[in-house]
């Protein structure tokens, strides 16, 4: 991406694509900076491929069970650590909640979290359904 140095918010991702032939390959476990990652004209794609990934191995993962899984989100809990990861498919990215600040969380404590506008219409996107996970 860009050459000044890595400060934060930076966006980054596991090594998750594994085929080298893969055009976005050398992106799977590269750190970004947010504001580059946002203007990446492959943004979109690579997010949801990351997405993809982390869910279809998320039906594995007992100690990550699946709560809710939409076209937008994926909610796990981490039992334990007792805390929510919300995971955008728009962004690609997770945000992690401890468990009994979900509903503080969910009514205004997600801005201070969010790292970037992409990242706020993402997840506006998805409040509502996430406001009906019991
Ligand atoms: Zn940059």
């Amino acid at each position: 991406m860009c050459q000044e140095p890595l400060a934060r918010p930076i966006f980054a991702t596991s090594h998750f694509i594994r085929d080298p032939l893969h055009d976005l390959h050398q992106f799977s476990d590269v750190a970004m900076h947010w504001s580059c990652y946002a203007a990446w004209p492959e943004q979109a794609r690579f997010a949801a491929l990351y997405f993809d990934s982390i869910a279809s191995a998320a039906i594995e993962n007992e100690l990550w069970p699946v709560v809710h899984r939409s076209s937008k989100v994926l909610v796990r809990y981490g039992v334990l650590v007792q805390e929510l990861s919300v995971l955008l498919r728009a962004t690609g990215s997770d945000l992690r909640v401890p468990e009994n600040e979900w509903e503080d969380w969910l009514n205004d404590r997600w801005r201070e979290q969010v790292r970037h506008s992409l990242e706020e219409t993402a997840l506006r996107d998805a409040l509502g359904e996430l406001r009906q996970i019991g």
